[in-house]
Protein backbone atom coordinates (compact mmCIF):
# COMPACT_ATOMS: atom_id res chain seq x y z
CA UNK A 1 0.00 0.00 0.00
CA UNK A 2 0.89 3.44 -1.01
CA UNK A 3 2.44 4.65 2.61
CA UNK A 4 1.86 8.52 0.70
CA UNK A 5 -1.77 8.04 0.23
CA UNK A 6 -4.80 9.85 2.26
CA UNK A 7 -5.18 7.01 5.30
CA UNK A 8 -8.51 5.07 4.45
CA UNK A 9 -10.29 4.40 7.44
CA UNK A 10 -13.34 1.63 7.88
CA UNK A 11 -15.26 2.06 11.05
CA UNK A 12 -17.37 -1.11 11.90
CA UNK A 13 -20.22 -0.14 13.92
CA UNK A 14 -21.38 -3.33 16.12
CA UNK A 15 -23.10 -1.30 18.42
CA UNK A 16 -23.60 -0.35 22.78
CA UNK A 17 -24.33 2.85 23.98
CA UNK A 18 -22.07 5.20 21.78
CA UNK A 19 -24.77 4.84 19.20
CA UNK A 20 -27.72 4.37 21.48
CA UNK A 21 -30.43 7.07 22.31
CA UNK A 22 -33.26 7.10 24.91
CA UNK A 23 -37.04 5.55 23.79
CA UNK A 24 -39.22 8.36 24.79
CA UNK A 25 -41.56 5.74 26.45
CA UNK A 26 -39.56 3.64 28.36
CA UNK A 27 -37.01 5.43 29.20
CA UNK A 28 -34.36 2.52 27.98
CA UNK A 29 -31.30 2.93 26.16
CA UNK A 30 -31.52 1.62 22.08
CA UNK A 31 -29.63 1.53 19.42
CA UNK A 32 -29.77 3.51 16.42
CA UNK A 33 -28.27 2.85 13.19
CA UNK A 34 -24.89 4.47 11.65
CA UNK A 35 -26.14 7.13 9.63
CA UNK A 36 -26.68 9.18 12.96
CA UNK A 37 -23.34 9.28 13.73
CA UNK A 38 -22.46 11.89 11.26
CA UNK A 39 -25.11 13.70 12.13
CA UNK A 40 -24.27 13.52 15.74
CA UNK A 41 -20.55 13.68 15.18
CA UNK A 42 -20.11 16.82 11.78
CA UNK A 43 -16.21 16.93 13.47
CA UNK A 44 -16.35 13.64 10.65
CA UNK A 45 -15.98 15.21 7.81
CA UNK A 46 -12.98 17.33 8.75
CA UNK A 47 -10.49 14.58 9.17
CA UNK A 48 -8.50 15.06 5.85
CA UNK A 49 -8.90 10.98 5.86
CA UNK A 50 -10.89 8.77 3.42
CA UNK A 51 -13.46 6.93 5.89
CA UNK A 52 -16.34 4.46 5.13
CA UNK A 53 -18.39 3.24 7.32
CA UNK A 54 -20.10 -0.46 8.02
CA UNK A 55 -22.63 -1.19 10.39
CA UNK A 56 -23.91 -4.60 12.34
CA UNK A 57 -27.68 -4.90 11.00
CA UNK A 58 -29.24 -4.58 13.61
CA UNK A 59 -26.55 -3.40 15.99
CA UNK A 60 -26.36 -5.34 19.34
CA UNK A 61 -25.93 -4.37 22.98
CA UNK A 62 -22.69 -5.94 23.45
CA UNK A 63 -24.31 -7.72 26.59
CA UNK A 64 -25.66 -10.32 23.27
CA UNK A 65 -22.20 -10.58 22.49
CA UNK A 66 -21.00 -14.22 20.90
CA UNK A 67 -18.17 -16.14 19.50
CA UNK A 68 -19.87 -16.14 16.19
CA UNK A 69 -19.76 -12.15 15.90
CA UNK A 70 -15.94 -12.19 16.44
CA UNK A 71 -15.80 -14.08 13.35
CA UNK A 72 -17.90 -12.10 11.34
CA UNK A 73 -16.07 -9.00 12.94
CA UNK A 74 -12.91 -10.71 11.93
CA UNK A 75 -14.25 -11.57 8.43
CA UNK A 76 -15.27 -7.67 7.57
CA UNK A 77 -12.09 -6.81 8.92
CA UNK A 78 -9.97 -9.59 6.59
CA UNK A 79 -12.19 -8.97 3.37
CA UNK A 80 -11.22 -4.89 3.72
CA UNK A 81 -7.45 -5.22 4.60
CA UNK A 82 -6.11 -4.50 1.75
CA UNK A 83 -8.18 -1.36 0.93
CA UNK A 84 -8.01 0.10 4.10
CA UNK A 85 -4.99 1.74 6.59
CA UNK A 86 -6.69 1.22 9.65
CA UNK A 87 -9.88 0.32 11.52
CA UNK A 88 -11.99 1.73 13.95
CA UNK A 89 -14.37 -0.92 15.82
CA UNK A 90 -17.39 0.96 17.86
CA UNK A 91 -18.79 -1.86 20.45
CA UNK A 92 -20.53 -1.35 23.65
CA UNK A 93 -18.24 -1.36 26.74
CA UNK A 94 -19.84 -4.68 28.59
CA UNK A 95 -18.21 -7.35 26.68
CA UNK A 96 -15.40 -4.90 24.64
CA UNK A 97 -12.30 -6.73 26.58
CA UNK A 98 -14.29 -9.91 25.36
CA UNK A 99 -13.82 -8.86 21.63
CA UNK A 100 -10.30 -7.19 22.17
CA UNK A 101 -9.19 -10.17 23.11
CA UNK A 102 -10.52 -12.69 20.97
CA UNK A 103 -9.39 -10.41 17.76
CA UNK A 104 -5.77 -10.34 19.06
CA UNK A 105 -5.75 -13.84 18.68
CA UNK A 106 -8.09 -14.37 15.51
CA UNK A 107 -5.74 -11.54 13.94
CA UNK A 108 -2.46 -13.05 13.27
CA UNK A 109 0.50 -10.96 11.83
CA UNK A 110 -1.84 -7.91 12.05
CA UNK A 111 0.01 -5.13 10.24
CA UNK A 112 -2.85 -2.62 10.97
CA UNK A 113 -4.59 -0.94 13.85
CA UNK A 114 -7.68 -2.23 14.65
CA UNK A 115 -8.39 0.36 17.83
CA UNK A 116 -11.80 -0.61 19.44
CA UNK A 117 -13.87 2.25 21.69
CA UNK A 118 -17.21 3.27 22.52
CA UNK A 119 -18.68 5.22 25.34
CA UNK A 120 -20.39 5.13 28.66
CA UNK A 121 -22.76 7.99 27.53
CA UNK A 122 -24.78 7.82 23.91
CA UNK A 123 -23.30 10.05 20.99
CA UNK A 124 -26.47 12.23 20.98
CA UNK A 125 -25.69 13.50 24.95
CA UNK A 126 -24.69 16.84 25.30
CA UNK A 127 -21.79 15.47 28.40
CA UNK A 128 -21.18 12.38 25.37
CA UNK A 129 -17.81 10.93 26.08
CA UNK A 130 -18.40 9.13 22.39
CA UNK A 131 -16.80 11.99 20.55
CA UNK A 132 -13.64 12.52 21.72
CA UNK A 133 -13.23 8.37 22.07
CA UNK A 134 -14.31 8.06 18.55
CA UNK A 135 -12.28 10.83 16.78
CA UNK A 136 -8.97 9.93 18.46
CA UNK A 137 -9.22 6.42 17.69
CA UNK A 138 -9.67 7.07 13.96
CA UNK A 139 -6.61 9.69 14.64
CA UNK A 140 -4.41 6.24 16.00
CA UNK A 141 -6.17 4.22 13.41
CA UNK A 142 -4.34 6.76 10.43
CA UNK A 143 -1.22 7.31 12.51
CA UNK A 144 1.82 6.26 11.12
CA UNK A 145 5.57 5.97 12.25
CA UNK A 146 8.77 8.35 11.19
CA UNK A 147 9.14 5.20 8.99
CA UNK A 148 5.81 5.40 7.53
CA UNK A 149 4.09 2.33 9.17
CA UNK A 150 1.08 1.90 10.60
CA UNK A 151 2.49 3.77 14.32
CA UNK A 152 0.10 0.63 16.44
CA UNK A 153 -0.38 -2.59 14.16
CA UNK A 154 -2.38 -4.05 17.58
CA UNK A 155 -5.85 -4.45 18.33
CA UNK A 156 -6.39 -2.19 21.03
CA UNK A 157 -8.78 -0.11 23.30
CA UNK A 158 -8.92 3.61 23.10
CA UNK A 159 -11.18 4.76 25.86
CA UNK A 160 -10.92 7.86 27.83
CA UNK A 161 -7.41 9.41 26.94
CA UNK A 162 -5.56 5.97 27.33
CA UNK A 163 -4.55 3.47 24.83
CA UNK A 164 -4.28 -0.50 25.60
CA UNK A 165 -3.67 -3.66 24.33
CA UNK A 166 -6.91 -5.42 24.05
CA UNK A 167 -6.00 -8.39 25.41
CA UNK A 168 -5.05 -6.54 28.90
CA UNK A 169 -8.05 -4.59 29.28
CA UNK A 170 -11.00 -5.07 32.20
CA UNK A 171 -13.86 -2.80 32.43
CA UNK A 172 -13.63 -1.54 35.90
CA UNK A 173 -16.06 0.70 36.10
CA UNK A 174 -19.89 0.56 35.11
CA UNK A 175 -20.14 4.67 35.61
CA UNK A 176 -16.96 6.67 35.55
CA UNK A 177 -15.67 7.48 31.58
CA UNK A 178 -12.26 6.37 32.78
CA UNK A 179 -13.94 2.49 32.72
CA UNK A 180 -10.85 0.82 31.05
CA UNK A 181 -7.72 -0.22 32.85
CA UNK A 182 -4.70 -2.56 31.59
CA UNK A 183 -2.88 -3.08 34.94
CA UNK A 184 -0.53 -5.92 34.01
CA UNK A 185 1.06 -4.03 30.88
CA UNK A 186 1.28 0.06 30.41
CA UNK A 187 -0.74 1.82 28.18
CA UNK A 188 0.81 2.15 24.43
CA UNK A 189 -0.18 5.39 24.26
CA UNK A 190 -1.55 8.57 26.07
CA UNK A 191 -3.50 11.30 24.70
CA UNK A 192 -3.37 14.67 26.01
CA UNK A 193 -2.58 18.18 23.90
CA UNK A 194 -0.56 15.58 22.40
CA UNK A 195 -1.29 11.61 21.25
CA UNK A 196 2.14 10.18 22.62
CA UNK A 197 2.92 6.81 21.92
CA UNK A 198 5.75 4.23 23.99
CA UNK A 199 6.44 3.48 20.71
CA UNK A 200 8.90 0.32 22.38
CA UNK A 201 5.64 -0.76 23.72
CA UNK A 202 4.27 -1.46 20.59
CA UNK A 203 3.88 -5.02 19.28
CA UNK A 204 5.05 -5.07 15.15
CA UNK A 205 4.68 -8.48 13.23
CA UNK A 206 8.03 -10.41 11.74
CA UNK A 207 8.56 -8.37 8.73
CA UNK A 208 7.10 -10.39 5.90
CA UNK A 209 4.58 -12.72 8.15
CA UNK A 210 1.91 -12.18 6.04
CA UNK A 211 -1.51 -11.35 7.75
CA UNK A 212 -3.41 -14.68 8.74
CA UNK A 213 -7.31 -14.35 9.99
CA UNK A 214 -8.30 -17.15 11.80
CA UNK A 215 -12.21 -18.11 12.12
CA UNK A 216 -12.33 -21.22 14.45
CA UNK A 217 -13.72 -20.76 18.42
CA UNK A 218 -14.75 -23.42 20.65
CA UNK A 219 -16.91 -22.71 23.67
CA UNK A 220 -16.44 -25.22 25.60
CA UNK A 221 -14.78 -23.50 28.64
CA UNK A 222 -15.55 -22.81 31.84
CA UNK A 223 -14.59 -20.75 34.67
CA UNK A 224 -14.37 -21.15 38.17
CA UNK A 225 -14.14 -18.86 40.99
CA UNK A 226 -13.02 -19.75 44.58
CA UNK A 227 -14.38 -18.62 47.60
CA UNK A 228 -13.98 -19.16 51.27
CA UNK A 229 -16.95 -21.76 51.60
CA UNK A 230 -16.83 -23.19 48.16
CA UNK A 231 -18.82 -27.02 48.13
CA UNK A 232 -17.88 -30.23 46.94
CA UNK A 233 -21.25 -30.16 45.11
CA UNK A 234 -20.91 -27.25 43.36
CA UNK A 235 -17.01 -28.35 42.14
CA UNK A 236 -17.70 -31.67 41.22
CA UNK A 237 -21.16 -30.80 39.62
CA UNK A 238 -19.49 -27.34 37.74
CA UNK A 239 -16.14 -29.83 36.29
CA UNK A 240 -18.70 -32.75 35.67
CA UNK A 241 -20.72 -30.76 32.54
CA UNK A 242 -20.24 -33.19 30.09
CA UNK A 243 -17.53 -31.72 26.74
CA UNK A 244 -15.90 -29.41 28.78
CA UNK A 245 -12.31 -29.05 27.57
CA UNK A 246 -10.81 -26.50 29.72
CA UNK A 247 -11.26 -24.90 33.17
CA UNK A 248 -10.16 -21.38 34.35
CA UNK A 249 -9.54 -21.73 37.72
CA UNK A 250 -9.53 -18.31 39.36
CA UNK A 251 -7.73 -18.35 42.49
CA UNK A 252 -6.81 -16.43 45.47
CA UNK A 253 -3.71 -13.89 45.62
CA UNK A 254 -0.02 -15.69 43.74
CA UNK A 255 -2.29 -18.79 42.66
CA UNK A 256 -3.12 -19.91 45.82
CA UNK A 257 -6.24 -22.44 46.83
CA UNK A 258 -7.77 -23.90 49.78
CA UNK A 259 -5.79 -26.98 50.90
CA UNK A 260 -8.87 -29.05 50.49
CA UNK A 261 -8.19 -32.87 49.84
CA UNK A 262 -11.14 -33.45 47.94
CA UNK A 263 -10.40 -30.22 45.95
CA UNK A 264 -6.77 -31.02 44.72
CA UNK A 265 -8.39 -34.77 44.22
CA UNK A 266 -10.90 -33.31 41.81
CA UNK A 267 -8.36 -31.14 39.90
CA UNK A 268 -5.87 -33.77 39.12
CA UNK A 269 -8.91 -36.33 38.03
CA UNK A 270 -10.07 -33.73 35.36
CA UNK A 271 -6.49 -33.21 34.19
CA UNK A 272 -5.65 -36.59 33.87
CA UNK A 273 -8.67 -36.90 32.03
CA UNK A 274 -7.74 -34.80 29.38
CA UNK A 275 -9.26 -31.32 30.71
CA UNK A 276 -6.51 -28.36 30.72
CA UNK A 277 -7.17 -26.52 33.56
CA UNK A 278 -5.44 -23.15 33.70
CA UNK A 279 -4.82 -20.54 36.90
CA UNK A 280 -5.24 -17.46 37.03
CA UNK A 281 -5.69 -14.95 40.23
CA UNK A 282 -8.07 -12.80 41.21
CA UNK A 283 -6.16 -9.92 41.56
CA UNK A 284 -6.47 -7.28 39.32
CA UNK A 285 -2.90 -6.97 39.29
CA UNK A 286 -0.13 -9.10 39.20
CA UNK A 287 1.20 -12.62 38.29
CA UNK A 288 0.43 -16.26 39.55
CA UNK A 289 3.57 -17.92 41.16
CA UNK A 290 2.74 -21.53 42.26
CA UNK A 291 5.71 -22.66 44.10
CA UNK A 292 5.68 -19.29 46.44
CA UNK A 293 3.19 -21.06 48.73
CA UNK A 294 2.40 -24.54 49.27
CA UNK A 295 -0.84 -23.84 48.38
CA UNK A 296 0.00 -22.99 45.08
CA UNK A 297 2.03 -25.79 44.70
CA UNK A 298 -0.70 -28.33 45.18
CA UNK A 299 -2.38 -27.21 42.33
CA UNK A 300 1.16 -27.41 40.52
CA UNK A 301 1.44 -30.63 41.44
CA UNK A 302 -2.36 -31.54 40.65
CA UNK A 303 -1.01 -30.82 37.04
CA UNK A 304 -2.57 -26.98 36.43
CA UNK A 305 -0.92 -24.92 34.15
CA UNK A 306 0.23 -21.54 34.79
CA UNK A 307 -1.87 -18.31 33.35
CA UNK A 308 0.31 -15.68 34.54
CA UNK A 309 -1.04 -12.49 34.59
CA UNK A 310 -3.72 -12.94 32.18
CA UNK A 311 -6.86 -11.21 32.43
CA UNK A 312 -10.11 -13.57 32.74
CA UNK A 313 -10.73 -12.08 29.25
CA UNK A 314 -8.15 -12.97 27.70
CA UNK A 315 -7.46 -16.23 28.71
CA UNK A 316 -10.96 -17.04 27.78
CA UNK A 317 -10.98 -16.46 24.33
CA UNK A 318 -7.29 -17.91 24.06
CA UNK A 319 -8.61 -20.87 25.26
CA UNK A 320 -11.32 -20.89 23.05
CA UNK A 321 -9.16 -20.02 19.75
CA UNK A 322 -6.73 -22.76 20.72
CA UNK A 323 -9.14 -25.43 21.52
CA UNK A 324 -11.14 -24.20 18.06
CA UNK A 325 -7.91 -25.59 16.40
CA UNK A 326 -8.58 -28.84 17.56
CA UNK A 327 -4.50 -28.78 18.56
CA UNK A 328 -3.43 -31.52 20.75
CA UNK A 329 -3.46 -31.30 24.84
CA UNK A 330 0.72 -30.98 25.21
CA UNK A 331 0.49 -28.52 22.02
CA UNK A 332 -2.35 -25.74 23.94
CA UNK A 333 -0.15 -26.21 27.16
CA UNK A 334 2.53 -25.22 25.33
CA UNK A 335 0.93 -22.22 24.11
CA UNK A 336 -0.59 -21.38 27.48
CA UNK A 337 2.86 -20.91 28.26
CA UNK A 338 3.47 -18.76 25.49
CA UNK A 339 2.96 -14.54 24.94
CA UNK A 340 1.11 -15.45 21.16
CA UNK A 341 -0.27 -11.79 21.20
CA UNK A 342 1.63 -9.92 23.81
CA UNK A 343 -1.17 -11.55 26.49
CA UNK A 344 0.96 -12.63 29.14
CA UNK A 345 4.65 -12.21 30.67
CA UNK A 346 6.50 -14.96 31.53
CA UNK A 347 7.64 -15.42 34.76
CA UNK A 348 8.32 -18.41 36.37
N1 LIG B 1 -24.80 -2.42 27.55
C1 LIG B 1 -23.96 -1.58 26.76
C2 LIG B 1 -23.13 -2.47 25.85
O1 LIG B 1 -22.17 -3.03 26.28
C3 LIG B 1 -23.07 -0.75 27.62
C4 LIG B 1 -22.12 0.16 26.89
O2 LIG B 1 -22.00 0.20 25.70
O3 LIG B 1 -21.46 0.94 27.58
O4 LIG B 1 -23.47 -2.64 24.70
Amino acid sequence: MDKLRTPHILIIYTGGTIGMIENPETGALENFDFEQFRHYVPELNRFNYHIDALAFDPPIDSSDMEPRYWVKIAHIIADHYASYDGFVLLHGTDTMAYTASALSFMLENLGKPVIITGSQLPIGQLRTDGKENLLTSIEIAAARNAKGEPMVPEVCIFFKSRLMRGNRTTKINAEGFNAFRSYNYPSLAHAGIHLKYDEHLIRRPAPQAPFKPHYLLDNNVLILTLFPGIRQEIVDTMTAVPNIKAIILKTYGSGNAPQKAWLVERIRKIVDKGVIVVNITQCSQGTVEMRRYGTGLQLLQAGVINGYDSTVESMVTKLMFLLGHGYSHEHIKELMQTSIAGEITLTE
